[in-house]
Order: structure tokens, then sequence, then C-alpha cells
């Protein structure tokens, strides 16, 4: 599907990593972002936001690699793994029937962000007499321990709904998963989108509400007519953070 507006950069553990146009659009408004924050010092902004936006790809694609990793050493395939204005994601097939093997894979991804935060938070205070380096680690690990919050809420398609359905599944069954996983994901999508129309969470909240709306109605059909739901194989795995604002933004959750 994004195959033609993308590009491979490298490969890891043998899989294709490829960057999509759209993230491009990142850096652009990244860097808007820090020119409004920092009206007098074009310069520094620009190279702020440059440094954000390089500290988001690497945090997204640690994300990525975390779940192929796990995927990998399970026998599973990993065709590819994309990285795009919207998040990740991995193309995987041949995934373990057994669910508590799948929600390890789901969770290797968020794992991963952790431990990119823990690592880059460390390196960046180590080095902080430096200028450039500590602000790209500081900004690598405040993303992905965003990136890894928020892709544990326990909504499809995040990885905290892909958890908490293979879970369920483990103790009662695939149809009951996906029926309770289905709900769960509406009432968060209803609060996000309450959130970003009544108070202050933004468009992109709302974006996000419908999406995750729409995932959740399509996995209630397909439980309901009785198909197994193994959707995993071509799976948006992670939502890039709303903060797409200001700066300072970045430090809390919240849009405004
Ligand atoms: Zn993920």
């Amino acid at each position: 599907m994004f195959s033609k507006t993308s590009f491979e950069i490298g490969r890891i553990f043998g899989v294709p990593v490829k960057v999509d146009f759209s993230l491009l659009l990142v850096a652009g408004m990244f860097v808007l972002s820090y020119s409004r924050a920092m009206p007098n010092s074009p310069g520094t902004s620009l190279v702020a936001g440059l440094l954000s936006a390089a500290a988001l790809v690497v945090a997204l694609l640690v994300h990525e690699v975390g779940h192929a990793a796990a995927a990998l050493s399970r026998s599973c395939r990993v065709h590819e793994i994309t990285l795009m204005f919207f998040g990740g994601r991995a193309v995987m097939s041949g995934l373990p029937s057994a669910p508590l093997a799948r929600a390890a894979i789901s969770l290797a991804g968020p794992a991963a962000g952790l431990l990119l935060w823990f690592v880059a938070l460390r390196l960046s205070v180590f080095l902080g007499g430096l200028r450039i380096l500590p602000f790209l680690l500081g900004e690598t690990a405040r993303i992905s321990l965003y990136l890894s919050i928020f892709n544990m809420i326990p909504a499809l398609p995040l990885d905290g709904g892909h958890v908490l359905r293979d879970v369920l599944a483990h103790f009662k069954g695939n149809a009951f998963a996906t029926f309770v996983v289905a709900k769960v994901s509406r009432g968060i999508a209803i609060a996000m989108g309450l959130y970003g129309i009544f108070f202050g969470g933004g468009f992109i909240m709302v974006i996000l509400a419908f999406f995750i709306w729409a995932s959740a109605k399509s996995e209630i059909i397909r439980a309901a007519s009785g198909g197994d739901p193994d959707g995993l194989d071509d799976d948006v795995v992670v939502i890039s953070p709303p903060p797409y604002g200001k700066e300072k933004e970045y430090t809390r959750i919240k849009r405004r």
C-alpha cells in the first residue's frame, strides 16, 4: 500500500527498512514548531527541529525492530519495516497461533522503546557538557518513552490492544477476547474523540479516535463472522505522538 511512496534505507536482521516520504513532512513540522517557539533564532530552531525529527525516526525504528526481533526469534517471517507519518509498520507472517507468544511479539516493541528511553536518557546526562548530542539523546529518550506508553493503550490497533486480546484469548478464547477488546477500543476511541473536541486534545486526537473506532469495528465484524482475528501480518503498530505542535509540549502528553 505504501510501497510506491517509500524508499529502502537499509536492512536490519535481513529485514528491509523503508522510509515513507510522508515522514519528511514530520521534519518540516518539527522545524516549524521550533521556529515558532524560538522566533529570534532561526538557525537553532532549524537544527533543533531536524534533530527532533531524527530522534522520532530512531525511536520508531527501535520500536519496530523490537517487534521484528521477537518475531524472527520465533521463526516468523518479517517482510519489511516501514516508517511513516503516523508511525511504523512491521509486515509479518507465520505468526505463532499461541496467544501468549503473539502477545510477546506485541510487547517487544514498547519494551525495546523503554530500553532505548533508559539508555538514551543515561547517555544524555552523561554527555551533558556537550551541546548537540545530549539534545538528540534527550529528544530520543522523551519520544521513545511517549511512543512506548501511548502504544500500550489497550485499544486496537495499538500494541496494548493486541496484548489485551491475546491474553484474554489465552484464558477465554478468541471470540470472547475480540468482543471485549473491540468494546474497550470503542470506549477509548469515544473518550479520545471527546478529549480532542471538547478538552483541547486537538485535531490529531480526533483523527486517532476515528482510526481506532474503524479498526475496532472491523474486528467486531471479523469476530461476528466466526473468523480468527489474525490480522497481525500487516499491522500498523505505532502511532506517532500527537504533540506535533510546540517543542515544550513534548514533555506532556497533553496537546494544549
Ligand atoms: Zn508496536
